[in-house]
């Protein structure tokens, strides 16, 4: 057997070959690189797909974090919680509007923000809450929602890795992920669930000031060309990766079941292996898998390089938390502080994941897990 990637996004583009570059030759010829009409098509289709008022793309998932924060209107020094078990983009736009990050740990099976730590850190000085939709599934927005509402505190979705997945709410009824707190935020990173051929991010909203606010900050802080009403950022999608992007929303719901399909063989195969834990599915959300992460008792690295000197790729998200990056270091914490994302990051080990992978290429991985499990 060949290398094994993490993704193959070759496969997923050999199986809409046609569409796609039909889609770019379209907005080729029409020359609209910037503002074309495929970008308003891509975002009403998104709002439609998710169920939500307002879609404003933007030029990637961070600056999406970045604009919603800047939105809801966030002053330095105000408090912003999240999660150090996460990509840095997260922590990184709080710190960069001078706002103050703090984190608390997740929940060790979903490693989603843990919810029942929230009451504690929560001060007069708290403006915002960013729960990260982690590896394809919800933090309990539900129980977030209520917390966040009783102190009148604005709810963030990092829906970067888990766009197309429900939350379930307990009376039955269900939302998209992204949909549920005052803003969403995505990514169309290449190897993201909904992934363009370059940088692209979009907020979601169902709020209309808000989305006029966000719409404006988006573009220079301006509403009538010239006229500058804030302070804002240049942060546009490319009508070319919102064309490519159209061609692939048709198809998402595919990519998240095929996702799904081969998240099952993979937890099935290896149940009852007991050196490692297989993903654990939370009651309230579907999982649509951006990654499929095990955990590793023991000697974790030695094990992904064995299946590396077998030509089979893994990745460790996150190997370091935020509270232990260089960059985000303070004397307000240190090593001990968030015992579960610690250990989350010495024990996670993330399986190549993708919408091309076959029966065959997963008993490939999985034996060679198993044997580099024995060593
Ligand atoms: C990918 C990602 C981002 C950032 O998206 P970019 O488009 O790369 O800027 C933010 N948060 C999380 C959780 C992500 O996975």
């Amino acid at each position: 057997m060949q290398n094994i990637q993490m993704v193959d996004l070759h496969s997923q583009y050999a199986s809409l070959e046609p569409d796609i570059d039909r889609a770019i030759k379209e907005v080729l010829q029409s020359c609209q690189f910037i503002n074309g009409e495929a970008v308003k098509t891509f975002a009403e289709h998104l709002a439609n797909y998710l169920g939500v008022k307002h879609v404003i793309p933007c030029a990637n998932g961070t600056d999406a974090l970045q604009i919603a924060l800047m939105a809801l209107g966030l002053k330095p020094g105000d408090e912003v919680i999240t999660t150090p078990f996460t990509f840095v983009a997260t922590a990184e736009v709080i710190a960069l509007l001078q706002l103050k990050p703090v984190f608390i740990d997740v929940n060790p099976c979903t490693f989603t923000l843990n919810e029942y730590l929230l009451e504690q850190v929560i001060t007069e000085k708290t403006k915002a809450i960013i729960p990260v939709h982690l590896f394809g599934q919800a933090a309990n927005m539900e129980a977030i929602m209520r917390i966040a509402k009783a102190h009148e505190i604005s709810v963030i979705e990092d829906n970067a890795q888990a766009i197309g997945a429900d939350f379930l709410f307990k009376d039955g009824s269900s939302k998209k992920l992204g949909t549920i707190g005052r803003v969403g935020c995505t990514s169309f990173f290449p190897s993201k669930n909904l992934g363009g051929y370059g940088d692209g991010g979009a907020l979601f909203t169902d709020e209309d000031e808000l989305a006029v606010k966000i719409r404006m900050i988006a573009n220079h802080g301006s509403e009538k060309k010239y006229y500058h009403d804030e302070v804002g950022v240049n942060s546009r999608l490319d009508t070319l990766q919102a064309a490519i992007l159209n061609v692939k929303l048709a198809h998402l719901d595919n990519f998240n079941r095929a996702r799904q399909a081969a998240a099952s063989y993979y937890t099935n195969q290896m149940q009852s292996w007991r050196t490692i834990t297989t993903p654990k599915i939370a009651r309230y959300s579907t999982h649509v898998f951006h990654q499929y992460t095990i955990l590793i008792e023991e000697n974790r690295d030695a094990v992904q390089k064995t299946l590396m000197e077998a030509g089979i790729s893994t990745a460790v998200y996150y190997p370091v938390p935020l509270h232990l990056q260089k960059a985000y270091q303070n004397n307000r914490y240190q090593l001990g502080d968030f015992p579960v994302s610690e250990e989350l990051s010495k024990k996670v080990l993330s399986l190549p994941m993708h919408t091309a992978l076959t029966e065959d290429i997963q008993q490939f991985i999985i034996q060679h897990l198993e044997k580099a499990l024995l060593l």
